[in-house]
């Protein structure tokens, strides 16, 4: 079967270092979908590797084109979108693909394939303890800084919609229930 493993989460949870983890150790089973976005590159990051980076009339464009099959403006001004391309590219590699989308692309995804898709929440241990992370991360501006950890309440409260749950405390063990959810979900039929 087609596959699909969901990672959302409010932005500093840890969404991309688990995502990356998961896809050094399952090389061979797992692939990511490269969102496109209107964000501007940060630092180290690569078009065609992190993101599609478009510009806002390019993607407006796939969208009438009807090239995504899920685009969300996640945060104002800036939109994301899952590009149907990616998807079928990974699974005409017989590969499940691995998806880090904000809480609604999640669960538009989610709706759209059941069974095919399993939707992983991953939580912070608390709002202090994301103000943190996302602060030394470093890559947003004051005012982006702002509005990330203003929209996380509100993402939170999305967590029970998920088919799981997991707090993200200690990375190591965060590492080790993702590995045994991905590796179970992609074991059954
Ligand atoms: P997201 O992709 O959800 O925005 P990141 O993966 O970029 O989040 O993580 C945000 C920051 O928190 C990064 O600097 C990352 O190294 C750090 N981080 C992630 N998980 C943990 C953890 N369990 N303990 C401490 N720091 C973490
Ligand atoms: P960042 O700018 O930190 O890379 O990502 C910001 C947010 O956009 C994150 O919550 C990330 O999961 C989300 N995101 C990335 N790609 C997509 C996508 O294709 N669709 C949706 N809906 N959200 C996305």
């Amino acid at each position: 079967m087609e596959k699909l493993i969901i990672f959302s989460a409010p932005s500093g949870s840890g969404k991309t270092t688990v995502v990356k983890h998961l896809l050094s150790v399952m090389k061979s089973k797992l692939a990511f979908s490269v969102s496109a976005t209107t964000r501007s590159p940060r630092p180290g990051e690569l078009d065609g590797r992190e993101y599609h980076f478009l510009e806002l009339d390019d993607f407006r464009k796939k969208i009438k084109a009807g090239e995504f099959l899920e685009h969300e403006e996640v945060y104002a001004g800036i939109l994301y979108g899952t590009l149907m391309s990616e998807v079928r590219k990974i699974w005409s590699e017989s590969k499940a693909v691995v998806f880090d989308v904000d809480v609604k692309g999640g669960l538009n995804l989610k709706r759209q394939f059941g069974n095919q898709a399993l939707a992983v929440f991953l939580r912070p241990p608390s709002i202090d303890i994301l103000m943190e992370r996302l602060t030394k991360r470093s890559t947003e501006v004051e005012h982006q800084l702002q509005e990330r950890i203003a929209k996380a309440n509100y993402e939170l409260s999305f967590e029970n919609q998920y088919d799981t749950v997991v707090v993200n405390d200690k990375l190591e063990e965060t590492f080790a229930t993702c590995e045994k959810l991905v590796s179970d979900f992609l074991t059954n039929p």
